[in-house]
């Protein structure tokens, strides 16, 4: 019932140059878009290019970031309105390292989706567990309150253009070992259970969950096979083209 969905995300790696290089030699591979949807999240430098360039393939291109006006002074952020007239229909909203590196709030999160799909872009809201929290043992409290918060305002109508992420920052990033399968469907199973709170089961059994850290060609296929695991956010592993396709060849 929910298809895979396989998001890249680049972060602030590569430049023009390798990032037109990169797509071109991909975009001809994919699958069909029935079977697996694929996604890059790119930095904004590269969206208009890279959009044009895969107009009509099955590799579609998504923004890291967006933030909460459509306009104003704010100097240089970027606007979701700009970001839906290039084409762009996804942004990674709230991810761990926007919220530790860039003080991104709970609030500031949920005002970002809101503006996204004010917009007409759909949010991909990333909920963060760190180790901290695990070792507390408040990682549950931790995990529905930022999707709470998150979504806070968002109403049945918007649920379904909303896709989530359980990304627990101990697992992500060089150095980190990914969440075992099973503590990876654990989290997704709690934001699941957590939105069939709040707005009925059936509402929370269409929206798609991914998990990411650490998502490698190696542990995916177990990933994948999770009963609530609908897909991955892969940082490192998506920089490689050849190791990239692959991993969709698998999902
Ligand atoms: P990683 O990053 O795959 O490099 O751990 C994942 C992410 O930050 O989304």
């Amino acid at each position: 019932m929910r298809k895979p969905l396989i998001v890249g995300n680049w972060k602030m790696y590569k430049t023009i140059t390798e990032a037109v290089a990169y797509v071109d030699r991909i975009k001809a591979q994919l699958p069909p878009a029935d079977q697996v949807e694929v996604e890059l999240a790119v930095p904004t430098l590269f969206l208009q290019s890279l959009v044009e360039r895969t107009r009509g393939t099955n590799l579609k291109i998504a923004a890291e970031n967006c933030f909460y006006q459509d306009e104003g002074a704010f100097t240089g952020e970027t606007s979701p309105v700009a970001l839906r007239e290039l084409g762009i229909k996804h942004v990674i909203l709230g991810h761990s390292e926007r919220r530790r590196l860039f003080y991104e709030s709970d609030a500031v999160v949920n005002q970002k989706v809101h503006a996204a799909l004010q917009a007409g872009i759909c949010p991909l809201l990333c909920v963060d567990e760190t180790m901290k929290r695990q070792v507390q043992g408040d990682r549950v409290q931790w995990v529905v309150s930022q999707v709470l918060t998150g979504l806070a305002g968002v109403t049945a109508a918007q649920l379904p253009r909303v896709t989530l992420a359980y990304e627990p920052s101990w697992a992500i990033g060089a150095g980190k070992a990914a969440a075992t399968p099973s503590e990876a469907n654990e989290g997704c199973y709690l934001i699941r259970q957590t939105l069939a709170r709040l707005y009925g089961e059936s509402a929370a059994a269409r929206v798609r969950i991914l998990y990411g850290g650490s998502v490698n060609q190696t542990n995916l296929p177990a990933l994948l096979a999770q009963s609530d695991i609908d897909g991955v956010l892969i940082g490192r592993a998506s920089l490689d083209p050849a190791v990239f396709l692959q991993m969709v060849a698998v999902a």
